[in-house]
C-alpha cells in the first residue's frame, strides 16, 4: 500500500514540472498547421470577384453532398456561382472539392468551431465562405 502511494506520488511530481499541454480554451487557441483541414472557403479573385466559376464540379465530387451551386452568368458574359450553399452539417472536411476545383477557387481554411443550436446555421452562403472565416 504505501509502495504505491510513494509510485503515485512519484509519477505527480514526475509529471507537475512538465510542459502543460493543455490549453486555456478558448482564452487559448491551437494554431493549426498549415495543411490541416477544416472549414472550406471561397477565394476571391484580384478584381474583387469570385475565383469560383460555378462549374459544380465541386457539387459532383463532394462524397458527402454539402455543396450546392448553381452558375450565373455576368453582363461581360464571365461565368460565376449564383448561389453557392454549403453544409456544414454534412462537410467530412475531406478536402476532395478543393483537389478537384479547376480555378484553385475553393480551399480548406482553419475553421473549426462550428457547432450551433440552429440547424438552419448549418447551410452557409456563399457571401460568408468569400470572407474566409477562421
Ligand atoms: S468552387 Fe471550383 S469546382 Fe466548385 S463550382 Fe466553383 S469553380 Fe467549380
Ligand atoms: S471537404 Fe469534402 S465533404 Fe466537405 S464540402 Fe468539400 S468535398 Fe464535400
Amino acid at each position: 500500500m504505501i509502495k504505491a502511494l510513494a509510485k503515485g506520488l512519484a509519477l505527480t511530481f514526475k509529471t507537475l514540472f512538465r510542459p502543460r499541454i493543455t490549453l486555456r480554451y478558448p482564452e487559448e487557441r491551437k494554431v493549426m498547421y498549415e495543411r490541416w483541414r477544416g472549414l472550406p472557403y471561397l477565394v476571391q479573385a484580384e478584381d474583387g470577384r469570385e475565383a469560383c466559376v460555378g462549374c459544380g464540379i465541386c457539387e459532383r465530387i463532394c462524397p458527402a453532398q454539402a455543396i450546392k451551386v448553381t452558375m450565373g452568368k455576368r453582363e461581360d458574359n464571365t461565368r460565376y456561382p449564383e448561389t453557392f450553399h454549403l453544409d456544414i452539417g454534412r462537410c467530412i472536411f475531406c478536402g476532395f472539392c478543393a483537389e478537384s476545383c479547376p480555378q484553385d477557387a475553393i480551399r480548406m481554411g482553419h475553421a473549426y468551431e462550428l457547432a450551433t443550436n440552429d440547424k438552419d446555421k448549418l447551410v452557409i452562403s456563399k457571401e460568408y465562405l468569400l470572407k474566409r472565416p477562421e
